[in-house]
């Protein structure tokens, strides 16, 4: 069955949504994106995606097409037009349609798009209970990974060695250090301390990220926020991915060295435990 999916105001069967072949998305990769997770058919941590969207338009002073409260209503209404019990609300915004020009244009309209994923068990990934698999590659994207933009070719390019190798996702590394994942932000435990990147134009800011930290530091975890090189994390107790699709995500084998006992760690099952636990609670 097709989708209703949102375009600049309107509410259209996927087929018939079109953005023009000028749309500075398109050509310069000129837009950002969000994406917000439905469990239960509600949004999990919908103020946070909606601030760093606000965040992102800014940095790269573009104008925001719709107001939080309108953005919160197009939510609702895709999940219910699509009955989304369990999935993905991807969210993007570009400068717009105009001539081919390097330069900003100055009366371009934003084009906005909204669609959804249904991805139903989201929340019972089978793939927490065993892992996954990461390899180590160089971080070759550019400097703004804190703006969450469309250009998203060198992730994927990580997750299609990831596969050549035998693995699950990619963890980027720069000047010795881990930055984040293709797709999620990297954490290691060890001695009972969480260790992650400290926050900087090198790696998005996770919203699962904040929320994680908060929850460990509540539950008197010490938390580290510093680079680690993936020697440090070979060597860990415990290694895990957050996103908000993956949620927390254990990580079980780096460059082939398993890490710890080579089995999803009890720090990551407790996290990912009290995340979907207070996420649901605060779910909207
Ligand atoms: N880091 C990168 C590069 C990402 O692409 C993502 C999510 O898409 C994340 C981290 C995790 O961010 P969030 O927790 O907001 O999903």
């Amino acid at each position: 069955m097709s989708r209703t999916v949102y375009l600049n105001g309107e509410y259209l069967p996927e087929e018939e949504a079109k953005v023009s072949v000028f749309d500075r998305g398109f050509l310069f990769a000129d837009g950002v994106y969000e994406v917000t997770t439905v469990l239960d058919g509600k949004l999990i941590d919908f103020d946070g995606h909606a601030m760093r969207l606000s965040r992102s338009l800014n940095e790269l002073e573009m104008k925001n097409p719709i107001s939080k409260e309108d953005l919160l209503e197009v939510h609702r209404e895709l999940v219910a037009r699509n009955g989304i019990e369990d999935g993905l609300i991807y969210l993007q915004v570009t400068r717009g349609a105009a001539d081919r020009d390097f330069a900003y244009p100055k009366d371009a309209e934003p084009t906005i798009v909204l669609f959804t994923q249904a991805k139903p068990g989201l929340s019972t990934s089978p793939q927490a209970e065993v892992g996954i698999k990461v390899i180590g590659i160089e971080d070759q994207r550019w400097g703004r990974r804190d703006i969450k933009t469309v250009q998203l070719l060198y992730p994927s390019m990580g997750k299609m060695m990831a596969k050549a190798a035998g693995c699950d996702d990619a963890w980027l590394v720069e000047d010795g250090f881990v930055t984040e994942g293709t797709s999620n932000n990297a954490y290691i435990v060890k001695d009972g301390v969480l260790i992650t990147r400290h926050l900087g134009h090198e790696i998005l800011h996770g919203i699962t990220r904040a929320a994680v930290l908060r929850f460990a530091r509540e539950a008197q975890m010490k938390v580290e926020e510093r680079p680690f090189t993936l020697k440090e994390a070979q060597g860990a107790d415990e290694a895990f991915i957050t996103s908000a699709s993956t949620f927390v995500m254990p990580v079980v084998e780096i460059d082939g060295a398993a890490i710890g006992t080579g089995k999803p760690g009890a720090v990551a099952a407790r996290l990912r435990e009290i995340y979907l636990e207070e996420s649901r609670k605060a779910a909207v």
